[in-house]
């Protein structure tokens, strides 16, 4: 399986913080309006409706905020208490979310037998870097989509600049993340994305950098992409 246990171990011990906007996930929470216009904007502006996959979802911050933008959106994971803890959160925190949002935890490759073709949109963020074999996930996104779905990828870059500032600044002088979340071997630069995006069968629509202010706790998007980076891609419509 293309899993490393110590990385769902390592976000599964995080659960209990997961939703808490001050504690070791804050910069997700302070990234996700961000990714979501990025998202809605890629989808004509409008979550309505769409079918959504949401691979690695963790506990859920991109995935219930896409489902209250109106997406039926199912996430899926594999540390089965960061998927309680999404649970919780949407139960606790109105309106009802219980017809439109589901977890499940199931690797995205068995998913992807399950269930090829029938998703209109698949979300992968802040996953890819974490798993032993990146273009696996990338070719099972794929084949989840239906012709013409779109899929968007959010990850790190990997060159000495995105070295100093998401692993040393961010790990070790400014503890803005959890130290040991990111190795540097596994930071997947965008001509390799894109190069497996390809393989997969995905053109690329659009590639935008993500610049994080450590002060304000903000993100926006920028042309940069040499340290944080998103990506919008399309499956063919004859696929
Ligand atoms: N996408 C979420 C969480 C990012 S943290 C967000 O951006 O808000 C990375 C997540 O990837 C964790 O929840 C971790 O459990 C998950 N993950 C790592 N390897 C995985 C795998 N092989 N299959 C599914 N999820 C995985």
């Amino acid at each position: 399986m293309n899993v490393d246990s110590a990385e769902i171990e390592k976000f599964g011990a995080l659960a209990e913080d997961w939703w808490d906007d001050k504690g070791p996930m804050r910069t997700l929470h302070q990234i996700n309006p961000v990714r979501l216009e990025f998202i809605r904007r890629g989808c004509d502006g409008r979550l309505d409706g769409r079918k959504v996959v949401d691979v690695g979802c963790g506990a859920g911050i991109l995935s219930e905020a896409m489902a209250r933008s109106g997406a039926h959106v199912l996430g899926v994971d594999l540390a089965e208490s960061a998927l309680a803890a999404a649970r919780a959160h949407a139960q606790k925190t109105g309106p009802d979310l219980s017809g439109t949002l589901e977890y499940r935890a199931i690797a995205v490759e068995d998913l992807a037998q399950e269930a090829a073709g029938s998703f209109d949109v698949v979300t992968c963020m802040e996953m890819l870097e974490h798993v032993p074999d990146p273009q696996s996930v990338v070719r099972a996104c794929a084949e989840l989509l239906r012709p013409g779905g779109q899929a968007f990828f959010a990850t790190i870059n990997r060159n000495p600049k995105s070295y100093l500032l998401a692993i040393l600044g961010a790990e070790y002088v400014l503890g803005l993340i959890p130290r040991g979340t990111h190795d540097y071997e596994k930071l997947i630069r965008p001509s390799e994305l894109l190069d497996m995006a390809r393989n997969a069968g995905l053109q690329l629509e659009e590639l935008k950098g993500m610049h994080y202010d450590p002060i304000r706790g903000r993100a926006r998007l920028v042309d940069d992409v040499s340290v944080n980076y998103l990506c919008r891609s399309r499956k063919a419509k004859d696929a």
